[in-house]
């Protein structure tokens, strides 16, 4: 099963894809991710788009998303989160391969602006914590598992927030209306979202 989840920043489509991931024994690969984990060189560049909430070239990004989806683990399939972002990178993924579905988990800008104000991941094992949503630090600022400190993405800051779902919606207007993308409520209790994409998958 090869699907996309699309979203905007916040929306929970993040952990969204690591649920169904797991439930359908499929790797999730997120571009925000790898691009984040690039090392050295790679990373300086990456940096250059990222932290003012701009889109990486499309070069770039494919580059990096084609050796990943030609990985052994990603024979039976994958979800994408975060790829596509632009007409041009889902025409290079259709040629590359085929997908099976198109998710939207849909939140306004307002709520996507507040939730990521809240968003706090660990530095050791990159857990998602949320301090307004779920799931809260039972420790301000550290990590229940590892007890690592937790911080907030640089991108998560007020007007990276507003460039990154101005684009979201420019990017993903025309994907919308490409493909049947599958619109899914994501302001719902995470189970509930989950339940909601798994019905569509008929699993
Ligand atoms: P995300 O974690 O999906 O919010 O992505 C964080 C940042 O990574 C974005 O603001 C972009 O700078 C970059 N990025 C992630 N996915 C893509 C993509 N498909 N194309 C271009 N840039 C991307």
């Amino acid at each position: 099963m090869r699907l996309v989840f699309m979203g905007p920043q916040g929306s929970g489509k993040g952990t969204q894809a690591k649920i169904i991931s797991e439930t359908l024994n499929v790797p999730h690969i997120s571009t925000g991710d790898l691009l984040r984990n690039a090392q050295g060189e790679l990373k300086k560049e990456v940096d250059k788009y990222m932290l003012k909430g701009q889109l990486v070239p499309d070069e770039l990004i494919l580059k990096i998303l084609k050796e990943r989806i030609s990985n052994k683990d990603c024979k039976k399939g994958f979800i994408l989160d975060g790829f596509p972002r632009t007409l041009n990178q889902a025409d290079e993924l259709e040629k590359e391969t085929e997908i099976d579905k198109y998710f939207e988990i849909f939140i306004t800008d307002e709520e996507a602006v507040k939730r990521l104000s809240g968003r706090w991941n660990c530095k050791n094992c990159n857990i998602a914590y949320n301090v307004i949503t779920t799931p809260k630090p039972k420790v301000s600022g550290k990590c229940d598992v590892c007890n690592s400190d937790l911080f907030q993405r640089e991108d998560d800051n007020g007007e990276a927030t507003k460039k990154r779902l101005e684009l979201y919606h420019k990017e993903i207007g025309p994907l919308i209306e490409k493909y049947d993308v599958i619109r899914v409520n994501g302001k719902q209790k995470i189970e509930k979202v989950a339940h909601d994409i798994l019905e569509k998958l008929e699993v």
